[in-house]
């Protein structure tokens, strides 16, 4: 084996995988560290994302879904099943088959594009070096014009709850239940929590999700986090705000946990415990002390906004350097700094990365919320459409949410895109792309959308901004 590339990338999720691929295929020669093993302990690609994140919950989220939407909602539509029951071994094999389906993928990409893999641990020295010790202990010391650091993040732990063999776990642990847990806790109402939470409770569990803060979604537009809440709500999630965990014990086969609210201090008893607090950036044995690399005050790897280190030619990207822990975000970081080593001088928007939260209906927006605007002081003015009123929508007996979207009260600037509702993971990439050409509610109002669709509703709030919707009433003639 070589020991001396173009680029040497330490991680293989979305972000250091995308980079590798890219730099290969603009004629670097590339290799790519990863020290993930999968559950049988073999070698495996592709991160968090891929096994133990983005991918495995969807393919839950969408398995309980359809679940779901049998046992409750077929009816409705005059079909009738008889009784509907769930294989949770089988739920979770298939979860396994797509995840082994899609790293095999990342392989064959490798492979294609001409990427070296080197399964074990790297470590960054000074002057461009990195010790690389594969998984059976053999060191070798790689040098590299150009090293990209992805060494991505994992679950934050809190000494209140310490996970559990089994009782008191993280998102990792929660998507390997063998069965569904009849009472199940959730401490920590973000985005993972709540996706967590969504898939057990349509599978049978009562969830009781237990947050902290007052607010319940304070980085969503309020309005959507409010009706997203009243939904999530009335589909069974038992959110408690304002709720401090302060312990958690696996005893008898069950989880004992206290926490306080403005009332004073209570217990609840769960068959299982999801500890969904948050991720920290990972960077354990990454770095050599000599190496150069900083990491700013919240541990992640210091970078400017083109994902340099202080080292040069040192870079860093995805979940360990600051922005969004989103995969999307990541790739497009590695790829942009894929692009600038070969010489060319693409940037990423930070201003249009786009958020979701897969319960059902969809939570996803862009941009700035109206609560940011209102708090800068900036002018703006409002449309949305709700969902109840979208033919296609209804068509599909799925009616819950809207679109709201904010522009700029002068110039008519599309400033966010706020989407609770059907397919809102989707419609949202509409919203990026007006934005990243700079459009305004009026233009989004002159292109034509196909009828049925969900994404007329997108139109309709678009041009509900200038008060013309017109599946709307509204009585200005203008
Ligand atoms: P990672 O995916 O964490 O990959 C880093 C890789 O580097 C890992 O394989 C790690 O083992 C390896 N590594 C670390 N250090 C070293 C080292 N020193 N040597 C060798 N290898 C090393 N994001 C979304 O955008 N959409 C979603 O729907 C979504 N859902 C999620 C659901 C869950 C349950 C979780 C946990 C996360 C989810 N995320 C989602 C977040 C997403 O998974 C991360 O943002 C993304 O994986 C970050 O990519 P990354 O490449 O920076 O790091
Ligand atoms: P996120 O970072 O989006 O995954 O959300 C994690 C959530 O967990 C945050 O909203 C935190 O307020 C919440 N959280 C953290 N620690 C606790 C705790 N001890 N009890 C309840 N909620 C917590």
């Amino acid at each position: 084996m070589s020991d001396k590339y173009d680029v040497v990338v330490i991680g293989a999720g979305p972000a250091g995988y995308a980079a590798a691929i890219r730099c290969a295929q603009l004629g670097l020669n590339t290799a790519c560290i990863d020290k993930s093993l999968d559950k049988d302990g073999e070698p495996t690609l592709g991160g968090t994302c891929l096994n133990w994140g983005c991918i495995p919950s969807k393919a839950l989220l969408d398995a309980s879904h359809k679940y779901e939407d049998a046992k409750k909602h077929f009816a409705e539509l005059g079909i009738h099943t008889g009784e509907v029951t769930v294989d949770v071994a089988k739920m979770i094999s298939r979860k396994d088959e797509v995840v082994k389906g899609l790293t095999g993928g990342i392989k064959s990409l490798f492979k294609g594009n001409g990427v070296t893999a080197l399964h074990g641990t790297g470590r960054l020295l000074a002057n461009r070096q990195v010790v690389f010790t594969a998984h059976d202990g053999a060191e070798q010391t790689l040098s590299a014009e150009h090293i990209i650091l992805a060494p991505g993040s994992v679950p934050v732990e809190i000494p209140p709850a310490p996970l559990t063999d089994g009782l008191i776990v993280d998102s990792t642990g929660a998507l390997e239940f063998d069965a569904v847990p009849p009472r199940l806790g959730v401490i920590g109402a973000g985005v993972i929590g709540l996706e967590l939470g969504s898939v057990w409770s349509r599978l049978g569990s009562q969830v009781v999700v237990l947050e902290a803060l007052e607010e319940f979604l304070p980085m969503a537009d309020e309005r959507i986090a409010r009706d997203a809440k009243k939904i999530l709500t009335g589909q069974g999630l038992d959110i408690r705000l304002g709720t401090l965990v302060t312990g958690a014990k696996a005893e008898g086969g069950e989880v004992q946990v206290s926490y306080q609210d403005a009332e004073g201090e209570h217990s609840l008893t769960v068959d299982k415990l999801i500890v969904a607090v948050g991720r920290r950036p990972y960077t354990e044995g990454l770095l050599a002390p000599d190496c150069g690399v900083n990491l700013d005050e919240r541990g992640f790897l210091y970078v400017n906004d083109l994902c340099a280190t202080d080292v040069p030619n040192v870079y860093a990207v995805g979940d360990v350097v600051r922005g969004p822990m989103l995969a999307h975000k990541g790739t497009e970081e590695g790829v942009m700094v894929a692009e600038r080593i070969a010489g060319f001088k693409p940037l990423v928007n930070y201003d249009t990365v786009p958020s979701v939260i897969y319960t059902h209906p969809e939570i996803a927006w862009v941009g700035k919320s109206e609560q940011e605007l209102k708090a800068d002081g900036d002018n703006y003015k409002v449309g949305s459409f709700p969902f109840a009123a979208s033919g296609r929508a209804l068509a599909a007996n799925d009616t819950q949410g809207m679109v709201k979207i904010v522009a700029d009260a002068d110039s008519d600037r599309i400033l966010g895109v706020h989407v609770l509702g059907p397919q809102a993971s989707e419609l949202v990439a509409q919203a990026v792309i007006a934005m990243e050409f700079d459009a305004s509610a009026e233009d989004l109002g002159l292109i034509m959308f196909a009828h049925p669709t969900l994404s007329e509703a997108v139109h309709e709030a678009a041009l509900g901004v200038g008060g013309h919707a017109i599946h709307m009433v509204n009585r200005k003639r203008k």
